[in-house]
């Protein structure tokens, strides 16, 4: 899936070979290119840099990009297909890593012993599936909701096409079905902006479904919004987490 805009901002062509000197260099160039553009819109808003997590988004990347992304101290690893997650996460034990993408009830398992954060929870099976392979996994998976969001017209009519997610009026139904789920931990809201539209208007949306979740769920703290396209627009509405794939890895390789 190809979620993000056609905007690549300051990425770069990704041109340096693979597990190279030169391509270690370049890694290291988007990444502090990318922390200085997550300080500059920390900054516009008013807000510490402390306050937003750089999630790399490392798909479709080899193992040797995420290995040299560790080790210029990248801790939030995510990848958004099971097949990769549980190709790549062994390998890098020691970071955070956050699954992102759709997830079939079959893959629960499997991205539970991987992931310790999903952020694409979207509907009560699935719920279900992720407690009841945490509890036989043993571990706690914070979870975040994903939230459909479209942009608004001042006609009151949809502007831009909805990326998947519960919609915001379901979000304290779902909710609750998480806070009560053992080995699942309510960790707050997820989106990715809607197609051809501005992206402020989804984001400040988003923000409004995460005070309110947060107001019932004080540990739902998290908003994962912004990809390399919107990050200024997702930290300006209060993202705390930021989820990067080209700004730092540079243009992905067709799908094999
Ligand atoms: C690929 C992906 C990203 C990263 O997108 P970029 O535009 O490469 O920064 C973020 N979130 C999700 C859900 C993704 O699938």
């Amino acid at each position: 899936m190809n979620t993000g805009p056609t905007n690549t901002g300051p990425a770069t062509t990704g041109s340096a070979r693979i597990g190279t000197v030169d391509r270690e260099r370049e890694l290291r160039d988007n990444l502090e290119r990318v922390r200085e553009r997550v300080q500059a819109a920390c900054e516009a808003a008013g807000r510490p840099a402390e306050e937003v997590t750089l999630v790399a988004i490392t798909k479709t990347f080899p193992i040797s990009d995420v290995r040299a992304l560790a080790a210029l101290g990248v801790r939030d690893l995510g990848e958004n297909r099971e097949q990769e997650l549980k190709a790549k996460a062994p390998d890098c034990p020691e970071a955070t890593w956050h699954f992102v993408g759709q997830l079939q009830t079959n893959k629960a398992r499997s991205v539970v012993r991987h992931a310790q954060v999903v952020h694409s929870v979207d509907r009560s099976s699935l719920v279900a599936a992720l407690s009841k392979a945490a509890v036989a996994e043993e571990r706690v998976v914070r979870c975040l909701l994903q939230v459909s969001l479209a942009s608004y017209g001042p006609d009151g009519a949809a502007t831009g096409i909805a990326r998947g997610g519960v919609e915001p009026a379901d979000v304290p139904a779902l909710a609750a079905e998480v806070a009560a789920a053992d080995g699942l931990e309510l960790g707050g809201v997820m989106a990715v902006a809607p197609l051809g539209a501005d992206p402020r208007d989804a984001f400040a949306g988003l923000h409004a479904v995460a005070s309110r979740l947060r107001s019932e769920h004080p540990g739902a703290g998290w908003i994962s919004a912004g990809m390399t396209g919107d990050l200024e627009a997702a930290i300006w509405h209060g993202a705390t987490h930021v989820r990067l794939g080209r700004a730092l890895l540079g243009t992905r390789p067709p799908l094999g």
